[in-house]
């Protein structure tokens, strides 16, 4: 940004003040790289203008002005069905996936409005990208899964039709348009497309770490289910003899794989560790202070990959349990010699309240959080391909940790439980919201397991995929 940019004075109504700061920064300050500055007024709506220039642009203002008696409350969602903006119709060009744009809060016959140097959107665009970037719905619509998490189906995306699209995105480029038709001359920050892998690492081994029932009902299902003669040997013998490192023929031991298949299209993986028990029916049997696993840390700093956190079952509602399995990643960095100052991660099974989880996260002196998607379905579940700061909603402030929202996790679209998706038809699936993060410069955020690459296939898939 150039220091003598000129500045954008925004007129807002004075309720939800810190609300309004926040969004102003992320839309304004973080995604367009635009200075900003916030004016109290007495009106119903809200007015951009740009410091000694000529024009002005105005948007609705719904959800920030809504009572307080509203608040958090079922009567402060959108209206659905929701109203839908045909831009064509008003020779309105911006950047959107379709002509047709779903207005979570505006005008219900939207159209644009346009006078000598004055322009009104008919979308409250602030108001919406808080809607989304805070995820509020998750804290008024109480549908659960049978993991306690907000699932898909639950969400507004879902229900009208856009959780395959960027919204938040596209409505900043609806209000970049606007303001580039008034005024030439501003300059927005540039962003590129980047693919970001990463792998929750919830088994470093397929056999080396489970008890021998375990090992040994592994083994059978490898057998009879799948063919895999040579696990009848493969399995015992990794069992028995897994000491300093992982065998190279350990069907979960595709670190290297995974990090060759990387370096090949100049991306860094992040590998996500879990470093305490709280369920162990529902957590994998690796140990982070297992030689082999230590072994492995090692490895991927060397070849200059990231390491971070992957908490727990249960700590998604206990800040505490998160804090110790932070400092214990901290504590095994600080003995392997690899930097622990900016770590990041991811919750196991994408477990999140909202925000409880997210002050967890910050709590613990964490860098950034990618658990935001669903399990259910891949998408775009806080509207966007980029990453953001997060905002406590409970408490109205602003909380000290990055957003860097999931698109895609690999079982979410080949699952039986979730999308379903035959092999053919989700890969076709991924790629196209991997062409949506890339129209919007952002960030395509996927995750593979590092023991989700048994088959061919599966391989075959994901090399596809970081093209
Ligand atoms: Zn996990």
């Amino acid at each position: 940004m150039r220091a003598t940019s000129p500045m954008l004075l925004i007129e807002t109504p004075d309720t939800r003040a810190a609300e309004r700061e926040y969004v102003l920064g992320v839309v304004l300050g973080e995604f367009l790289g635009l200075r900003w500055r916030r004016i109290s007024s007495e009106r119903g709506d809200v007015r951009v203008t740009l410091d000694g220039m000529e024009g002005e642009l105005r948007l609705p203002d719904v959800l920030l002005s809504r009572p307080e008696s509203d608040w958090l409350k079922p009567a402060s969602m959108p209206r659905q069905p929701l109203a839908r903006w045909r831009l064509s119709k008003d020779q309105f060009e911006a950047k959107t996936v379709s002509d047709d744009l779903p207005i979570i809060y505006g005008d219900s016959a939207p159209s644009l409005r346009k006078e000598a140097n004055s322009l009104r959107l008919p979308i409250d665009i602030f108001g919406s990208a808080f809607f989304m970037l805070s995820r509020y719905e998750e804290m008024v619509t109480p549908d659960r899964d049978e993991q306690d998490r907000f699932p898909a189906w639950a969400s507004l995306a879902h229900k009208e039709g856009f959780l395959d699209r960027p919204i938040v995105d596209e409505y900043i480029e609806v209000l970049w348009s606007a303001m580039s038709c008034l005024w030439p001359e501003l300059a927005r920050r540039q962003r590129h497309f980047r693919v970001q892998v990463s792998h929750d690492v919830d088994h470093t081994s397929r056999y080396a770490f489970c008890g021998l029932r375990k090992m040994i009902r592994r083994v059978g299902g490898d057998v009879l289910l799948r063919q895999n003669y040579s696990a009848l040997l493969n399995g015992p013998w990794t069992w028995l003899t897994t000491r300093d490192t992982l065998k190279a023929s350990d069907p979960y031991n595709t670190f290297d794989w995974i990090m060759d298949r990387s370096e090949e299209n100049d991306l860094k993986s992040a590998f996500y560790f879990m470093t305490g028990v709280t369920n162990p029916q529902r957590e994998g049997d690796g140990d982070i202070d297992h030689p082999s696993t230590r072994d492995l840390i090692r490895r991927i700093h060397a070849r200059g990959h990231e390491i971070g956190l992957h908490p727990s079952f249960e700590t998604y509602l206990d800040p505490d349990q998160l804090r110790r399995e932070a400092d214990k990643l901290r504590s095994v960095l600080d003995e392997e010699g690899v930097p622990s100052e900016r770590l990041g991660g991811r919750m196991h099974y994408l477990r999140w309240r909202t925000p409880d989880t997210m002050r967890a996260w910050a709590q613990a002196g964490m860098v950034y959080d990618s658990t935001l998607g669903y399990a259910d379905q891949a998408g775009f579940r806080c509207g966007t391909c980029h990453e953001y700061p997060g905002f406590d909603i409970e408490n109205g402030v602003a909380c000290e940790i990055k957003i860097r929202p999931l698109i895609v996790m690999e079982c979410s679209v080949f699952s039986p439980k979730y999308m379903s998706h035959s092999e053919a038809e989700g890969v076709v699936a991924i790629e196209k919201i991997r062409r949506l993060c890339e129209k919007f410069d952002g960030q395509f955020t996927l995750l593979w397991h590092n023991s989700e690459f048994t088959s061919k296939r599966s391989r075959e898939q994901y090399v596809r995929l970081l093209k």
